[in-house]
This record gives structure tokens, C-alpha cells and sequence, in this order.
């Protein structure tokens, strides 16, 4: 897709009272240097589809692009860091609740508490009990959010109708890049609210929450590109980074492809048992001292869990603290 057809899609969005804000990241984050907010309807009664990282330069281009709006909801797609960094200033300025998911919400609040007793137990269901307490001193700050909570919480639920900028929505939930992610679908308007479940060009993270190391987010993942994949080519695509996009399916078959090769991969370097934790560490010596050793032993996890669902492995507790060892079936 070139610029000008990103650009006439934006223009397209605005007709329909949908705008993206574009915030940038307070430190570079993958493939991606920005991330998108969503405003709907007019600017006297604003409705916000997430506020971007933390950090005061992504304040600032918010705080610019609702100059002088009166924010009349407030909805985070998903609580990754990167799209509920300002929640609790925003639900302070505007004095609006926060609309969440009951799922990502149970994700988020755990920010605002102590989390050590779930990292520790996930530390040791992947096969690092040994080394638990070092790595809770090197990972524990760079996972928490900073900032406050938000005061106030409004959960919303999957299955029903919700307004935006004046149109009826579906309100789909979906696990897979997390654990309760929205989908808008408009009934109106051929638009629909993706967030970080589809991206063009970039396979979104799919792994588990440490909350649920048994979870099997590759299963849900790929219903949920089953479902995309039924979209019409022209329906618009809200992305939660880079600019709006059509042909969902044609993005939704690559997203699925790369995620089978994945699997292939993992299940390729499991000749012998193994810990997840062994795993990433053969595949990335040094990994468990970087800053995404967590997020990778989600994603890793996800594979291994996802490759046991399909009885390609096989997952035993192998006891006595020492975490879960998978092999081939
Ligand atoms: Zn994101």
C-alpha cells in the first residue's frame, strides 16, 4: 500500500468522525517508533481509545492533540504499557473512568501492586527456581508502569453494542497478543478497531500472561485471524501502531504464516527435554541479563504450550521446583 492510499483511508476516517493520534515511544520498541491513540466523534464530546507509553514526550503530544476537548469516554484496547501509559492521568484531567475489559483489567491493576509473588512462580514454572531471586531484582522495576492508578474502572464487556462517534460497534474480546484485547466492529460503516491483534508488515507478540504459563494464546490467536480473514477487502483496519490498512485477510494469512513458521522452528531446536528457560537461553546466550528476557520466555512459552496442544510435544513436571521440561511426543 503507498502513502497516498494510507492517506485517503485517513481522509476516509475523518468523513466518518474517527482520527488517529500518532504518539511516540519513549524509547525505541522493535520494530515500532510510534503508537496510535483513536479519537471518535466531535471534539466537545471526545471519545479516546488509548493513551500511549509513559514518559512526558508522548504526555505532551497528547495533551496537544486533545487541546481543548471535552473527553466524554475513555477505552484501552489492551493493558500493554504502551497503549495505558497516561491511563491514570487521563482518567484525572478529564475526570472519566477508564472503559477496560475485565480480563486486561485483572492484567493491569497487578501493575499497581506487587507482582513478585506471579513473576516468581512463573520464573519457576519455566526452569529458572534456582535463579529466581536475581532475575526478580534485574526484571521486576522494568515491568511495572510507572505513574498512578487509574481512580476509576469501567468494565465492558465482549458481546454487546457500543457507540462511537455516533456509530454502533460490536464489542469482541480476544487473547492471543494479550489476554482480553477489544475488536470494535462497526455496524454502520465498514471499520473495524484492531488494536494490536493485526499489524501490517509485523507479526504481533503472542505469548502467555505470567499469571497463566499454561495458557494456550496461539489457539486463540489463530481463531482470531480465522475471523479476520472474513472481512471484505475494503473494510478499514485501526491498527494500534502504523497507519490504517484494508485487505485484513491478506494480513491476517501472513500474520498466520509467520506464526506457523515459528512453530516449526520451535519444535525443530526441542530435540532433547528441555525448559523453556534452557530454550531461550541456547537460542540467545546472555538473554535472561537483556531487558525483554520475560517477554521472550511468554512468547517461547507460547510456542511450547501451543506445540503440546497439538501433540508435537509433550509437557511434564519435572518436580522438586524445577519447572515444567517438554519434549517430543
Ligand atoms: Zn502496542
Amino acid at each position: 500500500m503507498n502513502t497516498e492510499d494510507t492517506d485517503d483511508l485517513e481522509v476516509g476516517l475523518g468523513h466518518h468522525g474517527i482520527g488517529r493520534i500518532v504518539l511516540p515511544f519513549c524509547e525505541s520498541f522493535g520494530p515500532f517508533k510510534q503508537v496510535n491513540a483513536w479519537r471518535f466523534g466531535p471534539t466537545d464530546a471526545l471519545q479516546l481509545v488509548d493513551c500511549g507509553p509513559p514518559g512526558e514526550a508522548a504526555f505532551a503530544a497528547l495533551s496537544e492533540a486533545l487541546e481543548g476537548a471535552r473527553l466524554a469516554r475513555f477505552i484501552a484496547s489492551h493493558a500493554h504499557w504502551d497503549h495505558v501509559g497516561q491511563a491514570g492521568r487521563v482518567c484525572q484531567l478529564f475526570d472519566v473512568p477508564l472503559e477496560i475489559s475485565g480480563a486486561e483489567w485483572s492484567v493491569f491493576e497487578r501493575q499497581f501492586r506487587a507482582f513478585e509473588p506471579d513473576l516468581c512462580a512463573f520464573l519457576s514454572h519455566c526452569g529458572e527456581g534456582r535463579r529466581q531471586s536475581a532475575l526478580l531484582q534485574a526484571h521486576t522495576a522494568r515491568m511495572k508502569i510507572p505513574g498512578s492508578a487509574p481512580d476509576r474502572v469501567s468494565v465492558l464487556e465482549a458481546a454487546t453494542t457500543t457507540e462511537l462517534a455516533g456509530l454502533d460497534w460490536d464489542v469482541e474480546v480476544w487473547s492471543g497478543h494479550s489476554v482480553g484485547a477489544f475488536v470494535f466492529a462497526c455496524k454502520d460503516a465498514p471499520v473495524v478497531f484492531v488494536g494490536d491483534q493485526l499489524f501490517t508488515g509485523v507479526t504481533p507478540f503472542v505469548g502467555v500472561e505470567i499469571t497463566d504459563p499454561l495458557a494456550d494464546p496461539l489457539a486463540t490467536q489463530f481463531a482470531f485471524l480465522d475471523r479476520i480473514a472474513s472481512l471484505p477487502d475494503h473494510v478499514i483496519c485501526l491498527p494500534g501502531h502504523g497507519s490504517p490498512f484494508t485487505r485484513a485477510s491478506v494480513q491476517a494469512e501472513g500474520q498466520r504464516a509467520s506464526l506457523l513458521r515459528r512453530l516449526d522452528r520451535m519444535a525443530d531446536t526441542v530435540t532433547s527435554p528441555v525448559s523453556c528457560a534452557d530454550l531461550v537461553r541456547g537460542l540467545s546466550p546472555g538473554a535472561e541479563a537483556k531487558r525483554g528476557y520475560i517477554v521472550r520466555l511468554r512468547a517461547t512459552l507460547g510456542l511450547l504450550n501451543h506445540l503440546c496442544a497439538i501433540g508435537t510435544l509433550v509437557r511434564e513436571d519435572r518436580g522438586a521446583g524445577r519447572g515444567y521440561g517438554f519434549a517430543r511426543a
